[in-house]
């Protein structure tokens, strides 16, 4: 088990507590990551004629699985390595995270945290168990990083048959005061895209699993 740093864990205690009433900008963090993703291989091909990029096979799947709990952020983008996946996901607000985001518009003006790019870690809102599995464009093998929050991370090399990453959150129990049920719901998902996510240039598909 690795740790995060010290800053980051204090920071990640502090977010998961703070923002509780904002949770829902998780999915919008994970899908802007996800487009993120798409565009650095879109900007690969572009100078590398090797690759190909049509814009068919680029997409952001989200697919919910109601008995496991889970919600799943799949993109077709260009995928960690082993030491990008402990880089960038082992140190929390390394990059832009919890940067003011001045040019997003908010349908509450007013919505002050909402404004604020928490990133990767605001997965953690929704969810106790975060799985990340991650396949490197020219990697040969995959890797699975996976945390239950402020107490570390673990990578270790796994199966996956395309490049890309697949954002897993086990999503948490309803408390007396909080529904987490209903991050589970399809149609409270599609809201929240539409909210926050309606400009994404890559298409978001919906897969409803029921198992
Ligand atoms: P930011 O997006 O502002 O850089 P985040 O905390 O949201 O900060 O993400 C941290 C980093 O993790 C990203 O910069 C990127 O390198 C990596 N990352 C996160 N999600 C993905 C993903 N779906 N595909 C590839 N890399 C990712
Ligand atoms: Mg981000």
């Amino acid at each position: 088990m690795k740790q995060f740093k010290a800053e980051s864990k204090r920071l990640l205690d502090l977010m998961i507590n703070s923002i509780y009433t904002h949770r829902e900008i998780f999915l919008r963090e994970l899908i802007s990551n996800a487009s993120d993703a798409i565009d650095k291989l879109y900007y690969k091909a572009l100078t590398d004629s090797d690759l190909s990029f049509n814009a068919d096979d680029y997409f952001i799947k989200i697919s919910i699985d109601e008995e496991k709990r889970q919600i799943t952020i799949s993109d077709t983008g260009i995928g960690m390595t082993e030491a990008e996946l402990d880089e960038h996901l082992g140190v929390i607000a390394k990059s832009g995270s919890l940067q003011f985001k001045k040019d997003t518009e908010l349908e509450d003006g007013h919505d002050i945290i909402g404004q604020f790019g928490v990133g990767f870690y605001s997965a953690f809102l929704v969810a106790d168990k975060v799985t990340v599995i991650s396949k490197a464009l020219g990697a040969e093998t995959a890797y699975k990083w996976e945390s239950c929050g402020a107490d570390g991370y673990t990578i270790e090399p796994c199966e996956k048959a395309t490049v890309g990453t697949d954002i897993i959150l086990t999503v948490k129990e309803n408390t007396e005061d909080e529904n987490f049920d209903e991050y589970l719901d399809v149609y409270k998902l599609k809201s929240i895209i539409k909210k926050y996510s309606d400009f994404i240039r890559y298409p978001i598909k919906m897969d409803l699993t029921r198992s």
